[in-house]
This record gives C-alpha cells, structure tokens and sequence, in this order.
C-alpha cells in the first residue's frame, strides 16, 4: 500500500517514473511450444535466443532485483526448462525472502512437479498413519486406533505442504490454456496430443491448492480460433475452483484487428464485464475490460513492472520499446554489473531519459491492469472493496 501512495503521490507531481510493484524475470526464453500468437518465444526461436545463465549468475541476478523488488514473477519462454527452477525458487523464497512469488508456465511440464507433490503428500500421510499405527497397536487399544486414525487421516488435499517442492515455494501458479478444445489448442498452441496431460496438470494442480496455499490461475489468450470456446473455459474454471485471466492476441502490441472488429469478441467482453461484477472468478480490473471494449487510451506507466532478460539485462522502460529499440528504450543496464536496484534504474533513465509520458501505443494486459489501478485510485478501491486482489495484476 505505501509503494502505491508513493506512486500516486509521484504522478500527481507529474513524475512517472514510478516505483516497480513487482518485477518479471524471464528465466529462459527457451520454449518446447510453438504457439502461433508468440511474437518473441517459440521452440522455433530456440536457436535464436539468449541463453539462460551460469545459475550463480541467476542468483545474483535475483539479489539485485531483491534489493528493489519484494514480489517477484518468474517466466520464460517456459520456465520449467530452466534445469534449476527448483533451486531457483528455493533461492527466491528461502535466502531472498520475495514476499510473492509467481511461476508463469505452459503446463506441458508440469506432470513431475504435481506427480512429486502428490509423491511427497502421500508419503506424509502415510507416515502419520504409520505412526499412530504403531501407538495404538502397542497400547491394544483399537477404539484408540480407530479415535487418532479419525482425527489423523485427512484428505490428501488437507496433508501439509513439503517445504522445498515447486508449488509450495509459490504464491501464485499461472497455466497459459487457451482452450478445453483439442482442436482449437491444435490451431493455436498446444498439439491435440498435449491437451489432456495439460488439462490433467490443471485439474491436479487445482485439487492442491489449499494445502500448497498458492493460487491457481489460468490465462487465456483470445484468438479467433479460441473465442468460441471461451464460455466452457469460463465454466471449467468455476467447476475447478480456479481464476482466469484473458488477454487478447497481440500482433505488434495490438489487440488484433479481426478481435477488434469482432462483435462476438465485444460481446464477450460484455458478458465478462457482466459475470465479474456477479462475482464470477475472473482476474482483472473492470477498468481493464472496459478499455479492451471502449479501445480508450490510457497512460502507461511501464516501470510498475519492470521486465529482466535470462541473462540480466534490464529492458527499459517496457518490453515492446526494448525490442523496437531506438532512442527510448532498449537493454539499459545488465544487473550482472550493478549492485543494486537504484544502481541500475539511474543508469538506465541517464541512458535512455525519462519513461514516456503519454505512451498509448500497445493494450498488454501486464502493462495495462497496474498502470489503470495505479491512475485511478477510485476505481482501485472499488475493486479492493469487491474483494479482487488488483495488486496481484493479471499475467498476458
Ligand atoms: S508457451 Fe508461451 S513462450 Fe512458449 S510459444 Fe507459447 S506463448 Fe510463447
Ligand atoms: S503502452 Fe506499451 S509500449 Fe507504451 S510504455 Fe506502455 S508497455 Fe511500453
């Protein structure tokens, strides 16, 4: 809340160069999809990208941003090819204490974390009967056994969390699903072959959220090709007692222009406007959905999340200006050569100047949602009052 005040304090002296509410790593640009919305990642573009780092060199990495940045988002490509996410996470939680953390993945190879976790919940559980077993055999007393087996053998979804495995190191686990549709998946991102695994990763993964205490949220991408299934999607993920965030496909930063012209796409709009304000799970502000209906400008303000290459370039001050380079923005400062947080932010705006003031030039939701709360303080309490938690952003 006070990094929120502080901000709004700035921009009502007209500095908008505001302090980062978290910060998005990308832990490797490597990725085992193809999905044809991807405008930087991709198995097509393996060959292309920046390697992930030594991972001392990621640890070090992470201590900068540490040293500015308390919530943390970790993303790829598909960050779960990253060799050592494990250690990775263990490093952020447990040495670094990030107050959030969040995992941003395709789900594909999630099968290992949640088999380990059920692995490593079952075992609890079967030591904790093992052991009131024993206490009771040896007292003869079955009434007992019977007594401590009821108030000991819950329901695997209830069993304590292990301290070190993936879903307990989260606050938040993000799966890009964009459909229940093996065919539509087909045309967009996952092969028909993936699907069910996917959806079974889900559906696991959902079951251990209350004992992993993390959260589970779904982002879906809006194509044309996946539209049409956006209302079952919608239903799954009430029946699963999950999120759901959506982003329109991008092309060039813009929602694309057969969405935008769509009016079974503004319908849906609507209707997600309509279900959120009856409560239905859905992740992003009001405002956002209203401008992805309206195509209202807004001003962008670019450093509340700020993005970190693999290997420790800092993109500034957003990632489509990073890419497009040029005089305002581009790969400021690497963290590898800085010591801290400060460090690196004042040498990024003596490179490259102060952020923009009045960008409008793209609708990405990661970029839009906080700089929309962050703008309009009203509305950023009327969503804390309808009980969405509007400083968690949405990922797309
Ligand atoms: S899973 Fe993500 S990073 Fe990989 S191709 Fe799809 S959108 Fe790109
Ligand atoms: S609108 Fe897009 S391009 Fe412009 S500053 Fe924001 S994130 Fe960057």
């Amino acid at each position: 809340m006070f990094a929120y005040l502080q901000n709004l304090f700035r921009l009502r002296r007209g500095d908008f160069t505001l302090s980062p509410r978290l910060a998005v790593y990308y832990v490797t640009m490597q990725c085992n999809l193809n999905c044809t919305y991807c405008e930087d990642f991709g198995a097509r573009r393996n060959h292309l990208v920046t390697p992930a780092p030594p991972f001392e060199d990621a640890k070090r990495i992470l201590d900068v941003i540490r040293t500015g940045v308390d919530r943390l988002w970790l993303t790829g490509g598909e960050p779960l090819m990253h060799p050592q996410i494990l250690d990775l996470l263990v490093y952020a939680r447990h040495d670094l204490k990030f107050r959030e953390i969040s995992l941003i993945t395709n789900g594909t190879l999630l099968a290992d974390v949640v088999a380990r976790n059920l692995a490593l919940s079952e075992a609890s559980a079967n030591e904790r009967r093992r052991s009131v077993g024993d206490e009771a055999t040896s007292s003869s007393n079955r009434g007992l056994l019977r007594r401590r087996r009821a108030q000991h053998v819950v329901p695997l979804q209830n069993m304590a969390a292990p301290r070190n495995d993936i879903l307990s190191l989260l606050d938040r686990l993000i799966i890009s699903l964009d459909s229940l549709d093996p065919q539509a998946l087909d045309l967009v991102s996952l092969p028909q072959t993936h699907t069910e695994t996917v959806l079974a990763n889900v559906r696991a993964a959902a079951s251990l959220q209350k004992t992993h205490k993390f959260k589970l949220i779904l982002n879906a991408v809006i194509t044309p090709e996946t539209l049409p299934g956006m209302d079952k999607l919608l239903a799954f993920c009430a029946e699963n007692k999950v999120q759901i965030s959506f982003s329109p496909q991008s092309v060039n930063n813009l929602p694309r222009y057969e969405l935008v012209t769509s009016p079974e796409y503004r319908l849906f709009l609507e209707k997600l406007i309509r279900l959120k304000k009856q409560g239905a799970p859905i992740f992003g502000s009001l405002s956002y959905f209203r401008i992805l209906l309206d195509q209202t400008p807004y001003e962008c303000y670019p450093t509340l999340i700020p993005r970190i290459l693999p290997d420790g370039w800092l993109a500034y001050p957003c990632k489509p200006m990073e890419k497009a380079g040029g005089e305002q923005g581009g790969q400021a400062v690497n963290l590898l050569n800085v010591q801290t947080w400060d460090e690196a932010w004042k040498i990024a705006t003596k490179m490259y100047g102060e952020v923009p003031t009045s960008c409008v030039s793209c609708f990405q939701q990661c970029y839009a949602e906080p700089s929309l709360m962050q703008a309009r303080p009203v509305e950023y309490v009327l969503e804390r009052l309808r009980g969405n938690d509007v400083s968690a952003y949405a990922p797309g």
